[in-house]
């Protein structure tokens, strides 16, 4: 057990390819703002990786995702449907455009947006879906396309936990109208912040990529004919961008290694945790191995969290459902297995530099910990 006494953290980045190199080349030309050649190659780059046409590279994933349903016509006035279960920045950034999100359960196999679901809280002022591949699990895109289709509704992948995940064999971000991407420092490939939005719709592309840079008139240089915003990405964050995709196949293959360990050390407890699964559709990227405390573990899932930071484990709780936090309590419904799941999930270490040991450990912690809580319940009246 070498790893006691050491702190695990639940996120690492990787930095060992061409990242010196290609931000060293920055610093000697000095192109460190937007306009250096960076950024068109990692654009390009991440455009051919995800199958789509387009790349717009963006100084936030959440930037992405608010400059995509403008580019998509999201505005004042308009409901576009959210998965509760999701990083808040999905719901926020349907707020910035003045429309409303309105909040869809989750299923409980893959805990994404439940497809059978969606159909009853489309409305006349629906726009269009936001589909979150949760914790790098693809959601079940062919019947949501079919829904989208049959309502004439946009399908916008929030793929920012989900770098290489496959969908049928596809990669997602390139299976609705448009996808985003963050690459946020503890994200799959990072760029410290930033973000991207892909697609094959090219006056998508075009509308992001001209709001991305303050809106200025691509033809009359210095004229705004409507209001954009600055979300531009810089050549450095696309120089450790580009060199972080180069070797982003290394990183997804030790991920399934680490979710391979998990699986090895959890197997015969299926009694206290359940594990996540893997549809046989789907390539699964563990962006987070979370895992689900069994009905019958009666200690509270923070106190079990808390056991784990004492042995000196990082974990997270699974996201609180957006509908309950206080911005968009007014939203008043009731989504039951997206709570169920948001108050007895755990995310756990997950990242390139674990070893086996490390792994072996956390369960340990945790089997313990649920195991106690397990045994306190069957003893008492
Ligand atoms: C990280 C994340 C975002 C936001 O990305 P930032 O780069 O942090 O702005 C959006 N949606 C989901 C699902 C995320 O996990």
């Amino acid at each position: 057990m070498a790893q006691r006494g050491h702190f695990i953290p639940v996120s690492h980045p990787v930095l060992d390819g061409n990242e010196k190199l290609y931000v060293g080349e920055c610093l000697d030309t000095g192109w460190l703002s937007a306009n250096g050649r960076f950024v068109p190659l990692f654009e390009s780059a991440f455009a051919s990786y995800c199958g789509t046409m387009h790349a717009v590279a963006t100084s936030s994933g959440t930037a992405a995702l608010h400059l995509a349903l403008l580019a998509l016509g999201v505005g004042p006035g308009d409901e576009v449907l959210v998965p509760t279960l999701t990083y808040v920045a999905t719901a926020n950034a349907v707020r910035y455009c003045g429309a409303t999100p309105v909040f869809v359960d989750s299923e409980w196999q893959t805990w994404n947006i439940d497809p059978s679901a969606i159909e009853a809280r489309i409305s006349a002022k629906t726009r269009g879906i936001i589909v979150v591949h949760l914790y790098g699990h693809p959601a079940d895109m062919d019947p949501i396309l079919e829904i989208a289709r049959r309502h004439g509704l946009f399908v916008l992948e929030d793929a920012a936990q989900a770098h290489g995940a496959q969908y049928k064999g596809r990669r997602v971000g390139g299976l609705g109208d448009a996808g985003i991407f963050s690459f946020f420092g503890n994200k799959l490939i990072t760029t410290g912040e930033g973000g991207m939005i892909v697609t094959s719709r090219e006056e998508v592309a075009e509308r992001a990529r001209w709001l991305r840079g303050q809106g200025m008139d691509p033809t009359r240089h210095y004229w705004f004919p409507v209001i954009g915003f600055n979300y531009r990405m810089t050549n450095l964050q696309a120089a450790v961008g580009l060199a972080q995709l180069e070797r982003i196949e290394a990183r997804l293959a030790e991920r399934r290694q680490v979710a391979q360990w998990y699986e090895r050390y959890l197997d015969r407890f299926e009694h206290l945790l359940q594990r996540p699964s893997c549809q046989p559709w789907a390539r699964h990227t563990f962006w987070l191995y979370s895992v689900l405390l069994d009905r019958s573990v009666a200690i509270d899932r923070d106190e079990i969290m808390h056991a784990l930071r004492w042995r000196g484990i990082e974990t997270r709780p699974v996201f609180y459902p957006v509908h309950t936090m206080p911005p968009y309590r007014s939203a008043n419904c009731s989504l039951p297995v997206a709570e169920a799941i948001a108050s007895r999930g755990i995310s756990l270490p997950t990242h390139s530099l674990l070893t086996e040991d490390q792994v072996r450990y956390v369960c340990e912690v945790l089997i313990a910990a649920c195991a106690g809580g397990a045994r306190t319940r069957a003893v008492s009246p």
